[in-house]
């Protein structure tokens, strides 16, 4: 399986699917890709690794987007799937969680191919939308609730997997 604490930072990475780095890394970066290696994703936003695990590192500058967790711009992407920068959100505030939280209900996010985790952005999007709004930065509350919405999300998506095996 390899190893899954960063090797530069030793941060706990998660792991994320093949077809997550094939879809974002740049053509030279996929040319280099070991497509049987498990690969891990570095969270950590003092990091520039963004892959980890298999023969090479992928960096920052390896991927086709900004990463959100290690880029602090407002305009950097934080919903991938349906174009949803930090400034855009701020802007909309809640009615933009509700309608990308829509979306992903209706089976309409690509998070496994669009966004560089390669899982639900809901909770990142809901704590820039909540952090600027209640002035609440990095509580447990957030953290709770990010937690929350990525598991229902991940059990939804374990849900359509198996689906799609069977
Ligand atoms: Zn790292």
């Amino acid at each position: 399986m390899g190893q899954a604490t960063c090797p530069v930072t030793g941060a706990a990475g998660r792991p994320v699917a093949t077809i997550t780095l094939k879809a974002l890394l740049r053509p030279d970066a996929l040319a280099t890709l070991e497509p049987a290696a498990q690969h891990y994703y570095c969270p950590d936003p003092g990091c520039e690794t963004v892959y980890f695990g298999g023969p090479r590192l992928y960096d920052r500058a390896d991927l086709e987007v900004p990463v959100l967790a290690k880029d602090a711009g407002e305009d950097v992407t934080a919903c991938y799937c349906f174009g949803w920068t930090r400034d855009r959100l701020r802007a909309a505030g809640p009615a933009a969680v509700d309608e990308i939280r829509a979306h992903v209900a209706a089976g309409r996010c690509g998070c496994e191919v669009n966004n560089p985790k390669g899982s639900c952005c809901l909770g990142d999007v809901e704590q820039i939308v909540r952090a600027w709004r209640g002035r609440v930065h990095g509580g447990s509350v957030i953290a709770h609730g990010q937690e929350d919405a990525l598991h229902d999300h991940q059990v939804r998506d374990e849900e359509e997997q198996a689906l799609l095996d069977g």
